[in-house]
């Protein structure tokens, strides 16, 4: 497993990280989401050893990655798929990673096949790779060693929806088997396919976290009405905690039953009511970050 405490970076007076604990359990995909520029990519550069912490502590399986005897057997990176040595075929680096992390060479084929990368693609340069393809490689390497945690950064960027389907799959897969996968994203959609759990970073600092499943029911309830104000007046006066949708819609902090009640208590009929899931996610998600970035700029 993953584990992050109070982990804190600063570039000169500026502070990428700030005071970052979390953790990501082995079984489980978890989601690093957040916008560009909100320290995710700082966060797994010093989980990796690229990059030294101010303070805090970034520890895979219980060390310092440095520590670790073979870190390739038992963490798969994958932070920049453009990285990859251009001039290079696709086979050529995975074979090259092979003997560097000490594993048979059969290892190539086995990897090429897991991440559908044709035959006549792995003779191709990396260079006449497209981003997708550069991806599925970085994939590859990073599974080469059969780590028991992958840490990925951006790994769907570049992906189709069909790809973004197959990696979920992927990464399924290998959290089913008892394998710890952190990923991050700055696309809320991409981490909702994918992760299990969510951390979501604004700004350096973490500002929610939990399961998918109690980050969406906690998304609350979308409900529509032909007197908008009279629902937002009657939610409100029960104690329920409004917000008002650029459509006329409102999503109220409660679960829909209670909603649906409040309502036909003030008499004020209902035309929709449902969980508001990935959209209500989405908004939160906005929320909460917007409002780290205020706090960054008034800091
Ligand atoms: P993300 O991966 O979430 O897009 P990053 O971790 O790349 O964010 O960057 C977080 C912040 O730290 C950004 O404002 C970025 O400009 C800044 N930053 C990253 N690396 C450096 C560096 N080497 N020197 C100065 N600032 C940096």
């Amino acid at each position: 497993m993953i584990t992050i405490e109070s982990l804190t970076k600063r570039y000169g007076g500026y502070t990428a990280v700030d005071q970052v604990t979390f953790s990501a359990a082995p079984g489980r995909v978890t989601g690093f989401l957040g916008p560009n520029g909100a320290g995710k990519s700082t966060t797994m550069r010093i989980m990796v050893g690229l990059t030294p912490a101010s303070s805090g502590t970034a520890t895979v399986l219980g060390r310092h990655y440095a520590d670790l005897p073979n870190p390739g057997r038992e963490v798969g990176v994958l932070l920049d798929a453009s990285a990859q040595h251009a001039g290079r075929t696709g086979r050529e680096i995975l074979t090259v990673a092979a003997r560097t992390i000490g594993v048979p060479k059969d290892r190539v084929d086995e990897m090429l096949a897991r991440v559908s990368l044709t035959e006549e693609e792995a003779g191709r340069r990396v260079r006449n790779y497209s981003l997708g393809m550069r991806q599925r490689l970085g994939i590859a390497t990073a599974l080469i060693g059969d780590p028991e945690v992958l840490i990925l950064d951006e790994p769907a960027n570049g992906l189709d929806p069909a790809g973004i389907r197959w990696m979920r799959d992927l990464l399924r897969g290998f959290a089913d088997e008892g394998g710890t996968v952190l990923l991050s994203s700055h696309l809320l959609h991409e981490i909702e396919v994918i992760a299990d759990d969510i951390v979501v970073i604004g700004n350096g600092r973490i500002v929610a976290e939990g399961s998918k499943d109690d980050l969406l029911a906690s998304a609350g309830t979308l409900v529509r009405s032909d007197d908008p104000v009279a629902l937002a007046a009657a939610l409100t006066a029960a104690g329920i905690t409004t917000h008002t949708g650029g459509d006329g819609a409102l999503r109220a902090e409660a679960d829909a039953a209670a909603v649906g009640r409040t309502a036909f208590a003030a008499g004020v009929p209902v035309t929709e009511l449902r969980a508001a899931d990935g959209a209500g996610l989405e908004e939160i998600f906005l929320e909460l970050t917007a409002e780290t970035q205020r706090e960054g700029a008034a800091a």
